[in-house]
């Protein structure tokens, strides 16, 4: 009888480590201003959203981080925010470096996507993409879920779409009015697919990581108009690259993130009201997948949270930046591999609405 506890500990020594490898993790992959960003799941199962531009390079830098980086073999659902060239154009090429799952976009357009008559790209990547080589296809529209297995003991685990195509979920009944309605201006209407965007909620527990894709101004004032659709958020993927079309202060504010990850590029996003915005919530910190080199110098503050430094164009290096939520989803650590840098953030406690 002495020695029964003995057992007892060890096993529950095991059960803990084992706990604490079932982290969910996300990469933002360099597609130098495009979108690519992988999540892998405490299970293991992994989603890509967006695959950057077509051309070998960006495909080759995801099958890179999600083979060398993450472990994969891969890719068990690809999700595809809309159809611009810089999210959906890597797709095609990349069931030849790693076999591609379940493909998810917002609904194949019939001509191009910013109702241009003629739109010669669009004609010929939209062939590419409709002949990829994937395991099968699936529309997302506001509501839907993306199945995902969840291992026994982990937090809960979601990953929703909000809205697609300018449509969004329906509030929660009883839900309060946004305060902040009515404090920031309309923009003039974006007939671009930018507006389109796929919105994605991913919750972790009582994690949440918001992925907007390139969704523009009116259209994020939409999702947090009249009720904030969303609710906080510890992490926010910067929409649209960090341009100033996107990135309504109205969003920004109503999400109120304790992290923002911009996918830029050298001279691409970091606009100035983009940053502003960010910049209005207090303690925010903002990560940069790429130095912006232009003479408005517009930069997070700390040079450590910046991934890849300088213009070096296809022969960058293509570091990533790493967001690792913790197995109880209590914690999450940003990491900045190429400068050293990782700085662990309490998950703020879930004030939200709906489930
Ligand atoms: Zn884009």
């Amino acid at each position: 009888m002495k020695f029964s506890l003995a057992p007892l500990l060890f096993a529950a020594v095991l059960a803990t480590a084992s706990a604490r490898d079932k982290t969910l993790d996300i990469y933002w992959i360099d597609s130098e201003g495009g979108g690519s960003t992988l999540l892998v799941t405490p299970a293991g199962e992994s989603i890509l959203v967006d695959t950057g531009n077509p051309g070998g390079r960006d495909p080759q830098r995801i099958a890179k981080v999600a083979k060398d980086v993450a472990g994969l073999t891969r890719l068990d659902h690809v999700i595809i925010s809309h159809f611009h060239i810089d999210h959906f154009g890597g797709l095609a090429e990349l069931p030849a470096l790693i076999p591609v799952g379940v493909l998810y976009d917002k609904g194949f357009p019939e001509g191009s996507p910013d109702g241009k008559p003629q739109d010669l790209p669009w004609s010929v990547n939209s062939k590419r993409y409709l002949g990829a080589q994937v395991g099968k296809r699936v529309v997302l529209a506001a509501g839907d879920t993306v199945p995902l297995r969840v291992p026994d003991g982990s937090p809960a685990l979601q990953l929703r779409c909000l809205g697609a195509n300018q449509r969004f979920i329906d509030p929660t009944p009883g839900q309060p009015q946004n305060p902040l309605n009515g404090t920031v201006p309309a923009k003039p209407v974006d007939s671009s697919d930018n507006a389109n965007s796929i919105v994605l909620l991913l919750q972790f527990g009582d994690f949440r990581f918001f992925n907007g894709g390139d969704l523009s101004w009116n259209s994020e004032a939409k999702l947090v108009s009249s009720v904030n659709l969303v609710g906080l958020v510890d992490l926010y993927q910067v929409n649209h690259h960090g341009l100033e079309a996107s990135n309504n202060p109205l969003l920004i504010r109503s999400l109120e993130p304790t992290v923002a990850v911009m996918n830029n590029g050298p001279t691409k996003g970091t606009g100035k009201s983009a940053m502003d915005a960010l910049r209005s919530i207090p303690g925010i910190q903002i990560y940069q997948i790429h130095e912006n080199i232009r003479e408005d110098k517009e930069n997070t503050s700390d040079p450590n949270l910046i991934a890849n430094h300088g213009n070096l164009g296809d022969s960058c290096a293509a570091h990533y930046i790493q967001c690792t939520v913790a197995a109880d989803a209590k914690h999450y650590t940003l990491k900045v591999p190429s400068t050293g840098h990782a700085l662990t953030y309490v998950t703020r406690p879930r004030l939200n609405w709906g489930e």
